[in-house]
C-alpha cells in the first residue's frame, strides 16, 4: 500500500507560517502580537521537523524506514554493516552458526567485489541487503548519483551471491527524501535500526555489549559492523565487535529473546498491525 505524502503539507505549513508572520510584520502589525508569533512558531516548527526528518535514521515524513517491529514478543534482529571483510565476517559466520542465529548483513558493493566468496558464504545462510557500492554520504546527493550507487551495489551482490537484495540501509545513517524515493524505485525498502554501539570507534568489547544490551527491546534491530568503509581495507579492525557478539547473543537468549532476520521481523510487524 502506498502512503499518502505528508511532507508537502508540512512544507506548506513551514513556508506559509513564516510567510504569514513576515507579511503581518511588513504591513505594520506588531511583531509580538499573538497571531504573528503563532504563525512564525508554527512555520519554524514545521521547518524544524522537515530538517530533523531529513537527517533522521528513522525518518517517516519522506517515506517509510523500517527500524523496529511493533510487538511485545521478545524477538530481535541482529544486523551487520560494511562487510564482507576478512577475517571478521568469517569469524562472525562461525559464531552465528554455533549459536544457531540467522542475521542480516548490509554489504558494500566494493567489498563484495573484493571478497565475492565471503559474500556468497554470508548469503547462503543469512539475509543480504544493499549498502551502496562505495559507501558515500547520500543525504544531499542527486537522485542520479543515488540510483547509480544502489544499482552498482545490486549488481555486485547479485554477481557474487546470485541473490538480489530487497532491502537497503543508507551509509552513515541519514536518508534524505530523495534517497528514500530512489530506493523505492529500484525496488528496495529502507532499513534503520533501534540500537547501535558506536562500534566503529573501537570501544572495548564490554562497552559494545553494554550499549547493545541497554538499548534492546522487543522487536528491536541492532546495528554492528563486520567491515569498514571500502578504502579502509586492510586496516579495518573489527576484533572488538566480533568479541562482543557471543556474550550479546548469550545474554539475549538468557533474557528470552529469539532471533529473526529483518524480512522476518517485517513480516511479524505486518501481521501484528495490518494496514
Ligand atoms: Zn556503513
Amino acid at each position: 500500500m502506498r502512503r499518502p505524502r505528508v511532507w508537502p503539507a508540512v512544507a506548506g505549513m513551514a513556508v506559509g507560517g513564516v510567510a504569514l508572520a513576515g507579511t503581518r510584520t511588513a504591513t505594520g502589525r506588531p511583531v509580538r502580537s499573538a497571531p504573528t508569533l503563532a504563525a512564525a512558531g508554527l512555520g519554524m516548527a514545521a521547518g524544524g521537523l522537515m530538517v530533523y526528518e531529513w537527517l533522521s535514521p528513522r525518518s517517516w515524513l519522506y517515506g517509510p524506514v523500517f527500524w523496529h517491529a511493533r510487538t511485545a514478543e521478545r524477538v530481535i534482529s541482529l544486523t551487520f554493516d560494511d562487510g564482507p571483510c576478512h577475517p571478521y565476517t568469517g569469524q562472525l559466520l562461525e559464531i552465528l552458526d554455533q549459536e544457531g542465529v540467522r542475521a542480516t548483513f548490509f554489504q558494500v558493493g566494493n567489498n563484495v567485489v573484493r571478497e565475492p566468496n565471503l559474500a556468497a558464504e554470508v548469503a547462503s545462510e543469512h539475509v543480504v541487503g544493499n549498502h551502496t557500492f562505495t559507501h558515500p554520504h547520500l543525504t544531499w546527493s542527486w537522485p542520479s548519483t543515488i540510483r547509480d550507487e544502489l544499482e552498482r551495489g545490486q549488481h555486485a551482490i547479485h554477481d557474487a551471491t546470485g541473490t538480489l537484495p530487497a532491502i537497503f540501509r543508507v551509509p552513515h545513517g541519514w536518508y534524505g527524501p530523495q534517497t528514500i524515493s530512489v530506493a523505492q524505485e529500484v525496488g528496495l525498502r529502507c532499513m534503520g535500526w533501534s540500537v547501535m554501539a558506536w562500534d566503529w570507534n573501537r570501544p572495548p568489547e564490554q562497552t559494545i555489549q553494554h550499549r547493545i544490551m541497554r538499548g534492546v527491546a522487543p522487536g528491536g534491530v541492532t546495528l554492528l559492523h563486520d567491515g569498514q568503509d571500502t578504502d579502509a581495507y586492510p586496516k579495518a579492525d573489527r576484533s572488538h565487535t566480533i568479541a562482543a557478539v557471543p556474550p550479546i547473543i548469550r545474554q539475549l537468549k538468557e533474557s528470552g529473546y529469539r532471533f529473526l532476520t529483518l524480512p522476518e521481523l517485517m513480516q511479524l510487524d505486518a501481521q501484528a498491525q495490518p494496514t
